[in-house]
């Protein structure tokens, strides 16, 4: 009789096989998605039909409880496919955390957990917001206006990825309209709680399939919506970590799918002269040095959350703080420069939009990760914290 934890990682197991199916339904169409700008809804609807959404919602709730190394794999499975697609998927269980790690102890947010896994619904997020704010998620110009036991909000200059196709927004804004900017709170809204007026269409280089429009939102629900945590509790101790590891599990994918075509490359070469190793092949090998270099960051970083999540000090210190956004750094950077080491492999091939080993899309898509919440914005944060803290040279876990 297997132990739980045989019975979780066989459980786990079957999610990811199930989710290198759905890949294959996402690369099928990512071309289309990507030259559409269209939402890659032939992969949510394979997403839904095998219960993907909820994993991560406790078993009891209805969920499969799946843990964040779990959900890293199926984002970078996914994003092998389709880079949007995984992208959408990470974002969607970027917002499940908040949930599963803030609301566990609160009886409505316990419902709508349920209906999450029951229903399969697709989660969004708007924290981005027009007036200056830009990606500065620790403010908000909007406030709640409470209204008897109900509360409305209207949030200006939202760019809110997949916002016409959620199920649910979780969206940000400050505790009241006259509370400080920094002092906001994360509701949770459901599609027939809100409106979204398009203010801006995506047209963009890469994440195509994302649709992240421009909108403005506007809404009234029960006040019980509202996360009790502040936002700044939820975005330190689990949204943040989540973004970052989850991200970068999606960039790994694109980074992976870059390799496997380099690789693909360098076989056809190798075919065409029998017994002679092609000059592109040293090149395969110094990028899959990247290559491995990007996966142990991520796999590192996602012990780290784990064993982080069970010790309340760990989850607030600086160092932990800094060494979650040191991964959404090395790994924007590591995609994009993984996929341009995969060009000079490839050659013109590569750079061919028609080709079996084009790297154009693939490119298109890396260019967004330093700009996903700015590097420079990240690296701001970190510089402002270096009077007070001072690098882990330990090698020891
Ligand atoms: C594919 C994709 C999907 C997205 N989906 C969503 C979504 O679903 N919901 C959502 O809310 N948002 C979403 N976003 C927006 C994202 O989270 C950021 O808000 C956005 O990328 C930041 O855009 P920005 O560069 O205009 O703004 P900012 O981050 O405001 O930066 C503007 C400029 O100011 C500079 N800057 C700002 N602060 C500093 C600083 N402290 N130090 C140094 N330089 C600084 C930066 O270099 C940058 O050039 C998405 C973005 C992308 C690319």
């Amino acid at each position: 009789m297997p132990g739980a934890a045989a019975r979780a990682a066989e459980s786990e197991r079957a999610l990811v096989k199930k989710a290198r199916e759905i890949a294959k339904i996402a690369a099928a169409h990512a071309e289309e998605v990507d030259a559409d700008a269209r939402f890659p809804r032939e992969a949510f609807d394979a997403l839904k039909r095998e219960r993907l959404l909820g994993i991560m919602i406790p078993r009891e709730l209805g969920g499969e409880g799946a843990s964040v190394a779990c959900v890293s794999e199926i984002c970078s499975v996914l994003a092998q496919g389709c880079a949007s697609t995984g992208m959408i998927y990470s974002m969607h269980q970027i917002k499940t955390s908040s949930l599963t790690e803030h609301c566990l102890d609160d009886e409505w947010m316990r419902g709508f957990m349920r209906a999450c896994a029951d229903e399969q619904l697709l989660l969004a997020s708007a924290t981005t917001e027009g007036g200056g704010v830009g990606g500065d998620m620790r403010q908000s110009i909007c406030g709640v206006e409470r209204d008897g036991d109900d509360f409305a909000l209207v949030k200006e200059g939202c760019l809110i990825s997949y916002g016409a196709q959620a199920d649910a927004i979780l969206i940000t804004s400050r505790r009241t309209p006259d509370a400080p900017a920094s002092d906001q709170v994360m509701a949770v809204m459901r599609a027939d709680q809100y409106r979204l007026e398009k203010t801006g269409a995506w047209n963009t280089m890469g994440m195509r399939g994302t649709c992240s429009d421009n909108f403005t939102f506007e809404g009234r629900a029960p006040a019980r919506q509202i996360i009790a945590t502040p936002f700044a509790e939820i975005s330190a101790q689990s949204m943040l970590p989540y973004a970052h590891l989850l991200w970068a599990s999606v960039w790994h994918g694109v980074a992976s799918d870059a390799v496997a075509r380099s690789e693909a490359f360098v076989r056809a070469e190798a075919r065409k002269r029998p017994g002679a190793t092609p000059p592109s092949a040293l090149r395969l090998a110094e990028l899959l040095t990247k290559q491995q270099q990007m996966k142990a960051l991520v796999v590192a970083g996602i012990d780290r959350y784990e064993r982080a999540r069970s010790d309340a000090d760990e989850l607030t210190s600086i160092g932990f703080g800094v060494a979650m956004n040191a991964i959404k750094l090395s790994a924007s950077q590591g995609v994009c420069e993984i996929v341009q080491a995969a060009f000079l492999i490839c050659g013109i091939l590569g750079y061919r939009n028609d080709s079996p080993y084009s790297l154009a899309r693939a490119m298109r898509d890396a260019l967004s990760s330093p700009i996903m919440i700015n590097n420079d914005r990240i690296l701001g944060n970190v510089s402002n914290l270096l009077a007070v803290y001072k690098h882990d040279a330990s090698l020891l876990r």
